[in-house]
């Protein structure tokens, strides 16, 4: 096994970390129009969609410099690749994979200039974790299907301009009646309601269809496929919230705030029962760290993302809120960060259960990794 990183990757990390050195300025001093001037950047040296194949007009990077990149990126803190995430991370990944010509023209370059904002419906009141028994229909007439039903925890739907959708086209057949439509969400008989959450703020969202046409055109893969098309988005998904270089940023802060601190008048950091807890976050993230590899290692051999995203997804679940826990701990709750820091362990209640929650991925990983049978 090599670690190691080529003489040309590590030039590749060097020309990163000196852009980033000259190009983005501290979080204070991002004004306004930063993200908009800075998506430009990095559309112009096409970092943006930059594993993407140069004929969609992506990057036409190795993944290995596109894991170098993010690493970088991660580590300083920059904003995320492109402003449109849910896009650029699984529904361009899927247009690459099964779209037609036509589509990939329509929809890629806005991805990559983030021109768009797409949002994801899969979850149903009651087809979340099985979502194979989803119900929304959708009836072909002509050349238009007419679609029915409800969608809900629709991340950023009240801004998105397109919803990345399936639906059921037809109801014999659980897996294969399941058909994937790209909607505008202007069309005519989509209704959105907010939903709040936890701590007061809005991303989620009911969406109701009702009567809504769709060209046939904005199918996307065949009709039945829409599981296929499904499974590639969601592993893209989940392997994105499974990158450990997030999680080791966050060590490294958590660490900074425990060598400041004290607890009961004493360095927290002489408090073996502090160290310890310290030590086992380090050892998780460093397990994340080499299944990542290893991921990605079974990648560059040409196969897709697979159940180590669920390995990871499932231990990142199991660090960010006792991490948080103890940072605040450790803190108090005088500190100037108390409030921010309170808020995000409870956004980390719901982090944990999108994409599939623990449970779901345990059923993964006993079926797939540990050839379990199922119940
Ligand atoms: C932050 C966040 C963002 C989200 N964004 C979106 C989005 O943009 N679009 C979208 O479509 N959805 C989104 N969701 C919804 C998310 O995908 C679902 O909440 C999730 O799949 C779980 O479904 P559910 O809420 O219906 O829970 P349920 O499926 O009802 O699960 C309830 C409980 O039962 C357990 N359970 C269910 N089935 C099994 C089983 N077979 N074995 C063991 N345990 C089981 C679950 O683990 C869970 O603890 C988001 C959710 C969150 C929290």
């Amino acid at each position: 096994m090599d670690f190691d990183f080529s003489a040309e990757e590590e030039a590749f990390r060097a020309e990163v970390q000196e852009f980033l050195a000259e190009n983005l300025p501290a979080p204070e001093a991002r004004g306004p129009e930063f993200a908009a001037e800075w998506n430009q950047k990095l559309a112009e040296k096409r970092w943006i969609g930059f594993a993407w194949p140069r004929e969609e007009g992506g990057g036409g990077a190795g993944l290995i410099e596109q894991f170098i990149l993010k690493q970088e990126m991660a580590k300083v803190q920059a904003p995320p690749l492109g402003s449109d995430f849910m896009g650029l991370a699984w529904v361009g990944p899927a247009l690459i994979r099964h779209g037609t010509d036509e589509q990939k023209q329509r929809f890629l370059p806005d991805l990559l200039e983030s021109r768009t904002l797409w949002c994801t419906g899969y979850s149903e009141p009651d087809h979340g974790s099985d979502l194979a028994s989803l119900k929304t229909r959708a009836v072909l007439e002509g050349d238009e299907y007419v679609v029915n039903g409800q969608k809900i925890w629709t991340t950023s739907a009240h801004f998105a301009k397109w919803i990345f959708m399936l639906v059921r086209t037809e109801s014999e057949s659980r897996y294969g009646g399941i058909t994937c439509l790209l909607i505008p969400m202007d069309s005519p008989g989509i209704e959105v309601q907010p939903i709040l959450s936890l701590v007061g703020q809005h991303s989620f969202n009911q969406v109701f269809f009702n009567d809504v046409r769709v060209p046939v055109g904005n199918r996307l893969g065949a009709e039945g496929e829409g599981w296929k098309v499904v499974m590639g988005a969601l592993a893209n998904e989940r392997s994105g919230i499974s990158e450990a270089t997030d999680m080791e940023r966050r060590l490294e802060d958590l660490k900074e705030v425990a060598r400041g601190a004290r607890k009961n008048g004493r360095p927290a950091l002489e408090d073996s029962s502090v160290r310890r807890q310290i030590a086992r976050f380090e050892a998780k993230i460093s397990a994340m760290r080499l299944n990542g590899l290893r991921a990605l290692t079974k990648q560059l051999q040409g196969n897709p993302p697979s159940t180590e995203t669920s390995v990871n997804k499932l231990i990142r679940g199991q660090l960010e809120i006792p991490m948080h826990d103890l940072a605040l701990g450790l803190q108090g709750s005088e500190s100037q960060h108390a409030n921010q820091w309170t808020e995000q362990s409870l956004t980390f209640h719901g982090t944990v259960i999108g994409g599939g929650t623990p449970n779901i991925q345990r059923n993964i990983i006993s079926e797939r990794i540990l050839k379990l049978p199922k119940d």
